[in-house]
């Protein structure tokens, strides 16, 4: 039951990343400090739709 979720960056919005998480498991937005190419530094990434 592991579903694809996209990790978006909060400061350009751009989806980065792509993860799978546990929807019943893990009920809470996902969010993770990664490196974002096209702010050039690392921001933290929300899980987005
Ligand atoms: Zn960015």
């Amino acid at each position: 039951m592991r579903e694809i979720i996209h990790l978006s960056c909060t400061g350009c919005k751009r989806k980065n990343y792509s993860t799978t998480k546990n929807k019943k498991k893990h009920t809470e937005k996902l969010e993770v400090k990664k490196f974002c190419p096209f702010c050039k530094t690392h921001v933290l990434h929300k899980e987005g739709k």
